[in-house]
């Protein structure tokens, strides 16, 4: 995907995203605004628990046929082959 277009999946669809309410969503992801982390990837400098992920109940995630999981952790659908 290029730059631009991974952009505009960005704009598009962030609303659709539902990693800000899940508890292993933190300060730092959120001052950093990130979300769709299974386009996107892991989050840059934040640390982080595994303390449950909602990754599996996103409708996003089930339109896309995407299967992974912990994205904000393990990267991007792509990147966790
Ligand atoms: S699958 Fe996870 S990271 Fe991707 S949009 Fe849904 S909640 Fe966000
Ligand atoms: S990718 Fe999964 S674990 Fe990470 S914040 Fe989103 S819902 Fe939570």
């Amino acid at each position: 995907m290029t730059n631009t277009n991974l952009q505009a999946v960005i704009v598009e669809n962030r609303k659709r995203c539902i990693c800000e309410p899940c508890p292993s969503y933190n300060e730092c992801m959120r001052a950093g605004d990130r979300l769709l982390f299974c386009i996107t990837g892991k989050t840059g400098n934040c640390t982080f628990g595994m303390k449950g992920c909602s990754c599996p109940t996103c409708p996003f995630r089930k339109a896309r046929s995407f299967k992974k999981a912990y994205y904000c952790i393990r990267g991007s659908e792509e990147e966790q082959v």
